[in-house]
């Protein structure tokens, strides 16, 4: 008897970092997850994707957006953003805070198709713009209603974010990172810290980080950085690594430098996470776009496929409680796809540090699935039969 589903992906070159896989292979879709397929199995289903010549991947986890559409300025729409991009989940950092909260949940994270996880900000406020910073005095923290609001949403929050720059934190110092880390011993959960531009030496900040605590804009070049004198990564950066920290490069369109990624990646220091930090004015726009093109920057960089798909699947996955669920093609998982082509094609891609930086590795979208559903499709892309 034939194994069935509703939708075969066929000949395509399968990308499964979770599983180690990279190669061509068959997918197969029953209902909203994945099935096996055997060796030399017959299959049947519904509907064919014929996906030779195509790289088939695991929906993207886009791990660093702003997408509180309607409570911040800098919000967009998630669904028509990004499915079209091939990313299926995606994690807000700290638009919201324990004010706001609520009113994101039930008018965006909600009522979107695509997965959306958040991070919670100790700023009561969260990110409602950015021509003030939010205030991040530990005085107006509320452990209980962070507690209140983690009960509330169990599955949807998955830590709290502070953001540490300079420019938010004034005279405070490190006080808000300390405070918002106390705060994660008692929830039980993980920080993120937005790492650019922060006061005093990166080695300081590091060391207040716990395991599982995400460094964001790991490649910031205002500051204190992670590379140092000698071009080489600080030990400090390495050993934090060594115990347990994250780090997510969160590129946006100012919080990475090229110097510092080519030094840190020279160094082999490659990022454990890669996240565009999305927002309305960097959507679709020529320094950040989204997230295959950042993906198709480090490819111009020298990672691997494996290297770069792992960092917006399996990686991003675990930290939001979903591993073996999202980013894999493991049987059972939710059946989310992203299909690309991977072409050789100059871009160019500035930033606002002013500095410019020429790929020639270019990951165009080709088709997007969440849970079993087709959300987008080149206009070019046809599937056998159609
Ligand atoms: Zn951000």
């Amino acid at each position: 008897m034939a194994n069935t589903g509703n939708l075969l992906i066929r000949g395509g070159t399968v990308i499964d970092p979770a599983r180690n896989i990279h190669g061509q292979q068959d997918v197969l879709i029953r209902g909203n997850s994945f099935v096996d397929i055997m060796p030399g199995e017959d299959v049947e289903a519904e509907e064919i994707v014929e996906a030779t010549g195509s790289l088939v991947m695991p929906g993207l986890i886009d791990n660093h957006t702003h997408c509180f559409y309607g409570g911040t300025e800098l919000g967009f729409v998630p669904d028509p953003s990004l499915l079209p991009m091939g990313v299926t989940t995606a994690v807000d950092q700290g638009s919201s805070g324990i004010a706001s909260c609520d009113s994101f949940m039930q008018t965006v994270v909600n009522h979107s198709q695509m997965r959306i996880f958040c991070t919670i900000n100790v700023s009561p406020t969260g990110i409602i713009t950015e021509r003030y910073p939010e205030n991040l005095d530990p005085r107006n923290y509320s452990l209980e209603r962070l507690h209140e609001l983690f009960q509330r949403y169990p599955e949807r929050l998955v830590g709290l974010k502070v953001r540490q720059g300079r420019e938010m934190v004034g005279e405070l110092g490190l006080s808000p990172l300390k405070a918002a880390v106390q705060l994660g011993n008692e929830l039980g959960c993980r920080v993120t810290v937005h790492a650019a531009d922060a006061p005093g030496d990166v080695a300081d900040l590091v060391s207040i980080l716990r395991v599982g605590d995400v460094l964001c804009h790991c490649y910031h070049g205002k500051g204190s950085t992670i590379i140092d004198r000698n071009g080489k990564v600080r030990s400090e950066v390495r050993a934090a690594r060594a115990n347990g920290v994250i780090f997510d490069s969160a590129d946006a369109r100012i919080h990475h430098s090229y110097p510092v990624i080519k030094a840190a990646l020279a160094d082999g220091f490659f990022p454990d996470v890669i996240s565009t930090d999305l927002t309305r004015a960097s959507l679709f726009g020529t320094m950040v776009f989204g997230l295959p093109a950042v993906m198709s920057k480090y490819l111009s960089l020298g990672l691997s496929l494996p290297q770069v798909v792992k960092a917006c699947t399996a990686t991003p996955a675990g930290l939001i409680g979903m591993a073996g669920k999202l980013g894999t093609f493991a049987a059972g998982a939710f059946a989310d796809v992203a299909i690309f082509h991977l072409t050789e094609k100059a871009f160019l891609f500035k930033n606002r540090l002013g500095e410019a930086f020429r790929g020639s590795k270019l990951l165009i979208p080709q088709m997007t699935i969440l849970n079993g559903k087709i959300m987008f499709r080149q206009i070019d892309f046809f599937e056998a039969g159609a």
